[in-house]
């Protein structure tokens, strides 16, 4: 998972325009959540602003477990069967679920949506099939993302299938890992598993570089070095290198892994 920077700037305006004129006052009592959201899904236009506004936010990547998503029906159509890298459909979350009562009315607020994939397997779709939907965990907190933390687990059963799962000291979150949103499931588990041995691989000749580089300089800027590195391939806010880099992106997983290859 990867913190969202949720800015209400990035509303669209063919969203908001579509709500001062469609919603009453009392918009809440005149239709179902479910019938609610099927007018917004009729307004093509309206949508693919939504969708793209999202999407550009979090970097083209699922709020939860940060696989790569499109709202373009050709690149979906169009993939291959490299289900590796493959680009998932997005899904609008709702993070306060509209179906619950006590949060319907905010199910148009930009501020509580997300753009996440739409995997039955895992994620919004998942969620939607719990009994309990609430979440502790929210990825537009930071000192929520700060309580996950990547656990690599190593199978010593006869198919030795590693893992990498996402794990947190708060029961809570890990309930929401597990359970809810199911984002330790096999299938994302060793996706995250290749990604790491591909950044291991990908970086162990940087490393051996970096080695050399640091025979020459003071110990400070070669952390200093290693350190902006990171922030320039890593965290920036839009993710455009790194998920080009690794398609079926990770992001959290790879900052992850770099912090441990350079500590
Ligand atoms: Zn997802």
């Amino acid at each position: 998972m990867i913190w969202i920077d949720k800015n209400l700037n990035n509303e669209p305006e063919e969203f908001k325009l579509w709500k001062k004129n469609k919603l009453s006052e009392n918009w809440f009592n005149e239709k179902k959540p479910s019938e609610w959201w099927q007018e917004i899904n009729k307004e093509t236009k309206v949508k693919k602003a939504l969708q793209s506004a999202l999407l550009e936010e979090q970097g083209h990547i699922c709020c939860y477990c940060c696989r790569k998503i499109t709202n373009d029906q050709a690149i979906i159509e169009l993939q291959n069967k490299d289900e590796q890298n493959r680009i998932l459909q997005i899904s609008v979350e709702h993070y306060q679920e509209k179906v619950n009562p006590n949060y319907m009315k905010k199910m148009f607020d930009y501020d509580n949506l997300l753009a996440s994939c739409k995997s039955s397997s895992y994620c919004n779709e998942f969620r939607g099939k719990q009994k309990i939907q609430d979440l502790t965990l929210n990825p537009t907190k930071l000192e929520s993302m700060d309580q996950i933390e990547v656990l690599y687990e190593f199978d010593k059963s006869k198919d030795k299938k590693n893992l990498v799962k996402l794990t947190s000291k708060n029961e809570l979150i890990q309930h929401d890992l597990d359970h809810v949103l199911n984002l330790n499931n096999i299938d994302l588990a060793q996706k995250r598993k290749i990604l790491v041995v591909k950044i291991q691989n990908d970086y162990a000749e940087k490393i051996k570089l970096y080695a050399n580089f640091a025979r020459d300089i003071s110990e400070n800027e070669y952390m200093d070095f290693t350190k902006q590195e990171l922030e320039e391939k890593y965290l920036q806010k839009k993710h455009e290198g790194n998920t080009k880099k690794y398609p079926s992106s990770f992001p959290f997983v790879a900052k992850m892994v770099l912090e441990n290859l350079f500590e």
